[in-house]
């Protein structure tokens, strides 16, 4: 892991580009951010600054926030003061991360010069979700703006391209089909964003913006290397996706940052991994936010039972973990926890999801395929059953399935689809993953590749290098 504070050879110098970095919201944005921020300030000596945004739509947010500053205390923090968006009127039952994103663009215009001119800032690096608002604060201010896409390169191919397949196929009101993104892959119907289907959703609106914007930033980075997306990311070097696309640097997988913010850890996991044999261990986790409706999770809960197998299971109630009162027992039943004691481990709370992953007692991931959740598995070389729920997750599966180290059961429903998955059929799917011996092996190789990129002269360490030049170069 990179040291905790800059290190010696970091002192500061009239060359140091001070880089501000502007993420959006949600644990699926800040998590990378936090990652490039010490990857920049520890790894490439430069002086960092990221803009927090307060107060902050979830407690995990400001849990991380907080131990990231206290752990490096080389980052610098720039607070900032978001006035309340009343969205219930405008964007009733919006996803909050969405209208958080919304709250955010519609400030970004008055507050985000000052707080650029007041930190002399040499480069923006602004979140996706923010791009369309952010490049022409900084365009004004002359400061070059560059934008970090938190997803996958295949995922970033799509978005710059689908206002051109939006255009040429009747405009924003026209309903989307199979997308065809030009030398990197055909993007089914099923696998596209559910919002996307609308044309006036939030989320298709800031969607559509942010990708027209692409093509104004200085440079677009994201986290993702080639041995996973090798289309994605000859296509988007190759600029053959979209044309006049500035250039694009793949700089991940991010390296996580070891916080081990879980102090008052519930569950004990961590003593419960180290008495569990190596690789028997499922590890099911959809991510930061509610991915399940309770009668998937019921069903889910029956296989867990009747399986025989060990596993640690981090269960979400809510979107946003302040609103999650639900007790497990509510969700899962009475009695289920007595009844899997000692085989199972069931949990609300936030788990350090690297370090399980790290935990040679973990043998398989069942996951959601949230961007961060693939990237992090990959390095870790841990098997993956995708189960996609909504966004780009689809897009995402595809990635881990053709990369060889997991498999995604595409009949199986995502949000919106009626259809639970039954016990038996997860089952089913689980005893193939766990024993197959092709995906174990290529999970491992894709670990030592993704090792390679970050390491010195990796493909993803270089980019990162090139980045950080031309940013020393705006000075
Ligand atoms: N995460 C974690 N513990 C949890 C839930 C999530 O550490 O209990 C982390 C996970 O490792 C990942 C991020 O939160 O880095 C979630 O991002 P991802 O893109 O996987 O999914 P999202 O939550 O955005 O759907
Ligand atoms: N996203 C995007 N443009 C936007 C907002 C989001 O491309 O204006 C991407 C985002 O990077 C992710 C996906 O859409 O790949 C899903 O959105 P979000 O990250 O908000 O969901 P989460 O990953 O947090 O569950």
């Amino acid at each position: 892991p990179p040291p905790n504070s800059t290190s010696d050879d970091c002192q500061g110098t009239a060359a140091t580009p001070h880089i501000v970095l502007f993420p959006s919201a949600g644990m699926g944005h800040l998590v990378p951010f936090t990652r490039l921020a010490v990857a920049l300030s520890a790894g490439h000596c430069c002086d960092v600054s990221l803009v927090t945004a307060l107060p902050t739509v979830s407690s995990a947010e400001s849990c991380h926030i907080a131990a990231l500053f206290a752990a490096f205390p080389a980052v610098r923090r720039l607070d900032l003061r978001l006035a309340p968006l009343d969205a219930s009127s405008e964007f009733p039952g919006a996803d909050p991360f969405y209208v958080r994103y919304e709250a955010l663009r519609r400030s970004t215009p008055l507050l985000l010069g000052p707080l650029l001119a007041g930190a002399s800032a040499s480069a923006l690096v602004a979140d996706i979700a923010l791009a369309s608002v952010a490049i022409p604060v900084a365009r004004e201010l002359r400061v070059p703006c560059y934008v970090f896409f938190t997803a996958s390169a295949t995922m970033l191919s799509f978005k710059a391209y689908f206002p051109t397949y939006l255009d040429a196929n009747g405009g924003a009101g026209h309903s989307v089909g199979d997308v065809d993104v030009p030398g990197v892959c055909r993007v089914p119907r099923s696998s596209i964003p559910q919002a996307l289907h609308d044309p006036d959703d939030i989320f298709t609106r800031q969607f559509v913006a942010n990708g027209r914007a692409l093509v104004a930033a200085d440079g677009l980075l994201v986290n993702a290397f080639e041995a996973m997306e090798p289309e994605a990311v000859a296509a988007l070097l190759g600029g053959s996706v979209v044309a006049s696309l500035p250039p694009v640097f793949a700089v991940g997988p991010l390296m996580p940052l070891n916080l081990r913010e879980a102090a008052e850890e519930q569950g004990n996991y961590r003593a419960w991994l180290d008495a569990q044999p190596p690789r028997s261990v499922v590890y099911v986790s959809f991510g930061s936010r509610k991915a399940l409706a309770r009668d998937q999770i019921r069903e889910l809960a029956a296989w867990l039972e009747a399986c025989g197998h060990r596993f640690l299971w981090v269960v979400k109630g809510a979107v946003v973990d302040r609103d999650d009162a639900c007790e497990l027992s509510d969700l899962l039943g009475e009695g289920f926890q007595r009844r899997v004691e000692g085989r199972g481990l069931v949990t609300k709370s936030w788990v350090e999801q690297d370090e399980v992953l790290r935990h040679p007692a973990v043998g398989l991931f069942v996951s959601h395929c949230g961007w961060n959740s693939v990237t992090e598995a990959a390095a870790n070389g841990v098997p993956v059953l995708a189960w996609p729920r909504f966004a780009d997750q689809r897009v995402n599966a595809r990635v881990v399935a053709r990369a060889g180290f997991g498999v995604w059961v595409e009949r199986w429903s995502w949000e919106g689809e009626e259809a639970v998955v039954g016990a038996e059929e997860i089952a089913e799917q689980v005893v193939a993953a766990m024993g197959d011996q092709a995906v174990a092996e290529k999970a491992a190789s894709v670990r030592d590749e993704a090792a390679r990129a970050v390491a010195d002269g990796g493909t993803s360490q270089q980019s990162l290098a090139e980045f950080v030049r031309r940013c020393r170069g705006g000075l």
